[in-house]
């Protein structure tokens, strides 16, 4: 079998690698993006919501207080969604999660967030210029609607927390929310519009459009295994259709499966995933939407995408490999008929995603340990579209020895040894 020797190997070829190719590319290294599948944004990276959400600072915490605890752990929270099956598996995950979701730990998570998350709309802007995507990138922000008063206080409460953070969302009453969005239902009596976020109308457009311009720059996009990796001589080896290649350093950017490899190499981290589902609709009539919209006490969206009106799920606890079941879905089907303007559902079943998650919802980015040329980019969670082409800066950065645009110290895998 042939070899050959690049200067780095980036595996998986999500929104997350990538980014990370195309910055060590611009940094003069010769550079192979390495995923099973032919096409780029294949996984998690094609079924997403498609925010690049710059405001989202404050992560999704476990619900601490012992009410919310219980609605959740009986199924009756339509925010998240609970496989009993996998309890014996998955509560391991669930018990460290709850121990990094105190308010200090929230707020720990928040400051090491905001740099990133700051720069993070200008890295994709950069990018999609390059690549010729403006048009997959579409201003306008996103809306958080509620229902309720309780849900005004949940969104009123956010906003004020959002505050230090340089984030000033616009409050909306009804006849506001209309005015933005004519055919949100009556069930919505009021929202927050985030207006800065960039929202795309299709996220793997977008990241192929990407992965195009690394080709056209001269990078080399390679089918192959990722799980083939090892080390030879001075740096590592893969196995890709073409034959062997080799390279001083490897990023492993495989998202949700990123853990498989890093335990197959000795690194245990406190790994597990939220999953989504997605599914699109007709819109009824002249209807639409213009930008996306989350029924925040039902915990879904809705967005507008190239193939129709996007519902997305909030997280669906199970094991990763679980099979998909629609009873998260088909639970918040009939909330987002009384607030959006569904027609017939588009595809023959729920598409199935995996956010790829550390308890304290931070990517780790950073050296991997013990292993020099190795380095780590994955566990975006909840934000891996917003955050993949900063994230690839600054693994880059960090690679290169370059001063890193954000301090990295927060992200680093030996937070959790
Ligand atoms: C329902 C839902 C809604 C979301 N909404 C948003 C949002 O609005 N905004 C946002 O920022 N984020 C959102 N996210 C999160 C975001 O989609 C992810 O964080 C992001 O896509 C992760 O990108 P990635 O490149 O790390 O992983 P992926 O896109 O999954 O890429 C990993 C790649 O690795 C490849 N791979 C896996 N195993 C191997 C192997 N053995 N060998 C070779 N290749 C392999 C896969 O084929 C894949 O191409 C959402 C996620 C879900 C599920």
């Amino acid at each position: 079998m042939p070899s050959e020797t690049v200067d780095a190997i980036v595996l998986g070829a999500g929104i997350v690698g990538v980014s990370a190719a195309l910055h060590l590319q611009a940094r003069g290294r010769k550079v192979a993006l390495v995923d099973r599948l032919p096409e780029a944004g294949g996984e998690t990276s094609f079924g997403n919501a498609g925010i690049i959400q710059s405001e989202g600072v404050i992560p999704y915490v476990f619900p601490r207080a012992p009410g919310d605890i219980a609605r959740a752990a009986l199924n009756r929270d339509p925010r998240a969604h609970i496989r009993y099956g996998a309890l014996p598996s998955i509560a391991p995950a669930l018990v460290r999660y709850f121990h990094f979701s105190t308010p200090a730990r929230k707020n720990a998570t928040a400051k090491a967030m905001a740099p990133l998350l700051a720069a993070a709309s200008a890295e994709h802007v950069k990018f999609a210029h390059a690549a010729g995507a403006n048009a997959l990138l579409r201003g306008g922000g996103w809306i958080k609607a509620f229902r309720s008063a309780r849900g005004q206080d949940i969104l009123y409460e956010e906003a004020e927390e959002l505050k230090p953070y340089g984030v000033r969302p616009a409050l909306l009453d009804r006849a506001a929310l209309t005015a933005l969005e004519p055919h949100v239902g009556e069930k919505a009596i009021g929202a927050v519009h985030y207006a800065e976020p960039l929202t795309t109308p299709d996220p793997q457009a977008l990241t192929q459009s990407y992965a195009a311009l690394f080709v056209k720059r001269g990078g080399r996009f390679e089918i192959g295994d990722a799980m083939s990796l090892e080390p030879s001589g001075a740096g590592w080896m893969v196995t890709a259709a073409s034959g062997r290649l080799a390279a001083r350093d490897v990023v492993i950017a495989l998202g949700p499966w990123s853990d498989a490899l890093a335990r197959s190499l000795s690194l245990s981290l406190p790994f597990f995933v939220k999953r989504g589902y997605h599914m699109h609709y007709e819109a009824n009539g002249n209807t639409g939407l213009t930008r996306p919209v989350l029924d925040v006490e039902r915990g879904y969206l809705v967005t507008p995408m190239a193939r129709g009106l996007r519902l997305t799920t909030g997280a669906e606890f199970a094991r990763a490999d679980d099979p998909p079941s629609s009873a998260h879905l088909d639970r918040l089907e009939p909330f987002a008929r009384e607030m959006f303007p569904l027609g017939p559902r588009k595809d023959s079943a729920p598409w199935l995603g995996r956010r790829p998650c550390l308890p304290d919802m931070r990517p780790v980015i950073g050296p991997f340990p013990g292993k020099p040329g190795l380095w780590l980019d994955f566990a975006h969670h909840h934000l891996g579209l917003a955050l993949g082409p900063i994230s690839g800066r600054l693994i880059a950065e960090m690679m290169s020895g370059e001063p890193p645009v954000v301090d990295p110290a927060p992200f680093r895998a030996e937070r959790f040894a």
